[in-house]
C-alpha cells in the first residue's frame, strides 16, 4: 500500500476543524503533542477510498498566518518546512459559511504558499437559516480552487470532499495575490538578495520573526536595506497585505455570496433586519441616544442635589465647629467644594457608562458600528470611531485610550484630534448651570426647552468633530490604508457583573484621573482668590469704609469681599483678560472662570462657586447667585445672548489639561496637542463672538 497523504485541517477557531477531522477519521485517532510545547497535536487516518489512505492533521486554529500566538506558530512552522514528515500534500482549509470573509484570510495565505489548497465551507445547515445562497462554481474559478459544501452536523459533503482530496494534484497552486504589488522597492531587493525563492515565504519568515519579537537584525539588514526592514515598518507592511487580501476577497464574494436578509428567518436575523436597517437602524439609534440624554440628566439631578447640599452643609458645619483662621478657610473654601466639584460628576458619568456597558453587552453597540462604519468613512473615521465619539460624552480622557482598537494610524488620529468636540460630562455641569439659567420655560412636541438646548449642545459638538474629521481628512497628508470588518456577536442579555465593572471602572478613572486636577485648582483658585498684592487688596476694608461711610456692617462686609476679590490674584488675571472676552459678553469673573477652565472645564462651575461665595454668603445657591449678577447697566449678565455665547464657547474650545496630557501621551508627540488647543480655542472664541455680536 502507498504512502498515506498528508491532509493539513487549517482554519479560524470555530470553523468546525474538529468536527471534519472526526468525520474523516472516525475513530482512528491519535492524540499527542507538539515536541517541546504543550500545544495538542491531533492526527488521524482517514480512508479515502478503497486504495488511499489519508493522514489528516487537525492543526489549531488560526485567524492568519501573521501568527502571534503558541497555537498559530506551530500552523506556520509546519507550512513553511518541506522537510516536516507531516508536511501536506494538500492543505484543507475549513470555514464557517456565516464568516466567509474574516475567513477566507487564511485561505488565501495558505494557497500562496504553492501548497495545493481545497476550501471546506461548512455550516452549510445554516445557510437558508440565514438567507445565504453561493455561487460555488463562480467562487470556485475566483479563488482558483475546489470548493466542498459540507455539513458536518448533517454529514452532508464530506463524501464530495474526499474526492476533491484524492484528486488534489489536479488543484491549482497559483496565488491569489501578488506579494510583491503591496511594496515594490522592498520585494525587488528581497528578490534580488534570495533569487529564485518564493517571496511570500521569505515574506512569512522575516515576518514571523517580527512578530516573535526574535528579529535577527543583523541577519535581515544584511540581507535589506536597514530602514525599510525595520519591525514596525514591517507590521505596516502587514497590515497592507491584510488590506490587500481583503480587497480580493470582498471582490471574490460581492460576486459568489448573497446574504438576504429578508429571507434570513433566525431570530438574530430578525433582530438585525431592523437595527441595522439602512433607515430603520438610525432612527433607532437616535431615539436609543435620545432616551440615554434625558434619562441621564432627568435621573443625575437627584443624586447630585443631594451630593450638592451635602457639600455644602460639610463646609457649613465646619466653619462652625472649627476655629477660625486660614486651615478652616482653606477647608470649607478651598477643599470640600473642590471635592463636592469632583463627586457631583459621578452620578452623570456612572448612568452613561451603565447605559454604553449594556449597549456593548447586549450585542448591540456592534451592530452601530457596522450602522455607522458606512457614514463615518466619508468622514474619514472609522466605524470604531463611534465608541471613542460615544465614550467623549462621558469624558475624552478614556475615549482618546479607546481609539487605540483603530488600526489605521490616519483614522485613528483624526478621531483622537476630534473626540474633545463631542461634549464630555465636564461641559455638563457648565451647560446645565447656564441652561437653567438663561433658557425659558416651555416646550415643544413634549420636549422642554431645555432639554432640547441640551440636546442641541450634543448634535453641535458631534457636528463639528465630523466637520473637523472631514477637513482633517482632506488636509493630514498621512497614508494608511485601512479595512475593516465588523464581528457582530450574537445578542444576549448584559450581564450585570460586567456591566458593573464597567461603571465602576470609569467612574473610578475619572475620579482618578480627572479628580486631582479638579482639587489642585479649586485649590489654587482659592489662594489667588485669597491673597492680592498692594494696598487695595490688603487695606479693602478701610478703603470701602472711606468710600461708603454710610454701610451698615454686613452690607460693608460684602463689599468688602467683592472689593477684595476685584483685586486678588484672580480679580486682576481676569479684568487682563475682560477687553478679549467683552466682545462674547463676557466680565471679568467669567473670565476668571474661563482661565480655570483651560485647566479643566469643570472647573468652571466650581470657580463660580469660590468667586460668589468669597463674596457674599454662602447659602445662597450658585444659580441664584449668577441669576442676580448684572452688568453696569443693571441688566442681567446671563441673558440668551451671553448665556449661549458661553455654551457655543464650551462646545469648541479645548480646555482641558489632562485630555491634552493623554493625547501627548496617546501621539507621541506635542505637535496634535497644541493643533488642538489652538484650533479649537480660536474656533471657539469666533463662533462665540458671532453668537454674542447677533443674538445681543
Ligand atoms: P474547531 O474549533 O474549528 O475545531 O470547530 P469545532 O469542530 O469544535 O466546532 C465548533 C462549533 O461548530 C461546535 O459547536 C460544532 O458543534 C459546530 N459545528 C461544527 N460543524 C457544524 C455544522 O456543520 N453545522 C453546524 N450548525 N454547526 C457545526
Ligand atoms: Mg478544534
Amino acid at each position: 500500500m502507498s504512502k498515506a497523504l498528508n491532509i493539513a485541517l487549517l482554519g479560524n477557531p470555530n470553523t468546525g476543524k474538529t468536527s471534519v477531522f472526526n468525520a474523516l477519521t472516525g475513530l482512528s485517532q491519535k492524540v499527542g503533542n507538539y515536541p517541546g510545547i504543550t500545544v495538542e497535536k491531533k492526527e488521524g487516518i482517514c480512508k479515502l477510498d478503497r486504495t488511499t489512505k489519508g493522514h489528516v492533521l487537525d492543526l489549531p486554529g488560526t485567524y492568519s498566518l501573521n501568527a502571534s500566538s503558541m497555537d498559530e506558530s506551530v500552523v506556520i512552522e509546519l507550512l513553511l518546512n518541506r522537510n516536516s514528515k507531516d508536511f501536506p500534500d494538500v492543505a484543507v482549509v475549513v470555514t464557517d459559511v456565516e464568516n466567509l470573509k474574516r475567513n477566507l484570510l487564511l485561505f488565501t495565505q495558505v494557497k500562496d504558499l504553492g501548497i495545493p489548497t481545497l476550501l471546506v465551507i461548512n455550516m452549510a445547515d445554516q445557510m437558508k437559516r440565514k438567507g445565504i445562497t453561493l455561487d460555488i462554481a463562480l467562487l470556485e474559478e475566483a479563488l482558483d480552487t475546489k470548493i466542498a459544501v459540507v455539513s458536518t452536523r448533517e454529514k452532508k459533503g464530506l463524501e464530495e470532499l474526499k474526492k476533491m482530496i484524492i484528486d488534489y494534484r489536479q488543484l491549482s497552486t497559483a496565488a491569489t495575490i501578488s506579494i510583491n504589488t503591496i511594496d515594490e522597492a522592498y520585494f525587488q531587493n528581497l528578490e534580488k538578495i534570495f533569487p529564485n525563492q518564493s517571496l511570500y515565504k521569505l515574506w512569512l519568515v522575516i515576518t514571523q520573526d517580527v512578530n516573535f519579537a526574535k528579529l535577527d537584525r543583523k541577519r535581515v539588514s544584511d540581507a535589506t536595506d536597514f530602514k525599510t526592514a525595520s519591525p514596525s515598518n514591517l507590521k505596516r507592511l502587514q497590515q497592507k497585505e491584510t488590506v490587500k487580501r481583503y480587497q480580493f476577497i470582498n471582490q471574490v464574494l460581492k460576486q459568489g455570496l448573497n446574504i438576504d436578509r429578508a429571507a434570513a428567518t433566525d431570530l438574530r436575523s430578525r433582530f438585525d433586519r431592523v437595527l441595522i436597517h439602512k433607515f430603520w437602524g438610525y432612527v433607532i439609534f437616535f431615539v436609543i441616544l435620545m432616551t440615554i440624554f434625558q434619562s441621564i440628566f432627568s435621573w443625575s439631578s437627584i443624586p447630585q442635589d443631594f451630593i450638592d447640599s451635602s457639600f455644602a452643609s460639610l463646609s457649613q458645619i465646619l466653619s462652625e465647629k472649627l476655629p477660625a483662621g486660614v486651615f478652616t478657610d482653606l477647608l470649607t473654601q478651598g477643599i470640600v467644594p473642590g471635592l463636592g466639584g469632583i463627586v457631583i460628576f459621578i452620578p452623570q458619568i456612572a448612568f452613561l457608562f451603565l447605559f454604553i456597558s449594556i449597549l456593548e453587552e447586549t450585542g448591540y453597540m456592534s451592530r452601530v458600528v457596522f450602522l455607522m462604519d458606512r457614514g463615518l468613512r466619508r468622514f474619514g473615521l472609522n466605524g470604531k470611531s463611534v465608541i471613542p465619539l460615544i465614550s467623549g460624552t462621558a469624558c475624552a480622557i478614556p475615549a482618546v485610550m479607546a481609539t487605540r482598537n483603530i488600526e489605521n494610524w490616519k483614522e485613528r488620529l483624526i478621531t483622537i484630534l476630534v473626540t474633545p468636540f463631542t461634549t464630555c460630562s465636564a461641559r455638563l455641569p457648565v451647560y446645565a448651570i447656564l441652561i437653567a439659567l438663561v433658557i425659558p420655560e416651555g416646550s415643544l412636541l413634549g420636549l422642554s426647552y431645555k432639554g432640547l438646548m441640551l440636546m442641541f449642545l450634543y448634535l453641535v459638538g458631534f457636528g463639528m468633530a465630523l466637520l473637523a474629521a472631514w477637513i482633517l481628512s482632506k488636509t493630514l497628508d498621512i497614508q494608511a490604508k485601512s479595512y475593516f470588518i465588523v464581528e457582530m456577536p450574537n445578542y444576549k442579555l448584559p450581564l450585570l457583573k460586567n456591566v458593573g465593572i464597567t461603571v465602576w471602572e470609569k467612574t473610578r478613572t475619572f475620579v482618578a484621573e480627572a479628580g486631582k486636577i479638579i482639587l489642585a485648582i479649586s485649590i489654587l483658585l482659592w489662594i489667588m482668590a485669597s491673597y492680592g498684592p498692594g494696598k487695595d487688596f490688603n487695606q479693602a476694608e478701610q478703603i470701602v469704609q472711606q468710600d461708603y461711610p454710610e454701610l451698615n456692617d454686613t452690607d460693608l462686609e460684602i463689599k468688602t469681599n467683592a472689593y477684595k476679590l476685584e483685586h486678588s490674584y484672580i480679580g486682576i488675571l481676569g479684568k487682563t483678560i475682560e477687553p478679549v472676552i467683552s466682545p462674547l459678553g463676557y466680565d471679568w469673573k467669567i473670565g476668571i472662570a474661563l482661565i480655570s477652565s483651560f485647566a479643566a472645564r469643570e472647573v468652571f462651575v466650581g470657580t463660580l462657586a469660590t468667586i460668589y461665595s468669597v463674596e457674599s454668603d454662602s447659602e445662597d445657591t450658585i444659580k441664584n447667585r449668577m441669576a442676580s449678577e448684572v452688568r453696569k447697566d443693571g441688566s442681567p449678565l446671563f441673558n440668551l445672548a451671553s448665556g449661549i455665547s458661553l455654551m457655543l464657547f464650551y462646545a469648541f474650545a479645548m480646555q482641558c489639561m489632562s485630555t491634552l496630557a493623554v493625547v501627548r501621551k496617546e501621539t507621541n508627540s506635542w505637535k496634535w496637542p497644541m493643533v488642538q488647543l489652538f484650533g479649537m480655542t480660536l474656533l471657539a472664541y469666533l463662533v462665540a463672538f458671532s453668537t454674542y455680536q447677533i443674538l445681543a
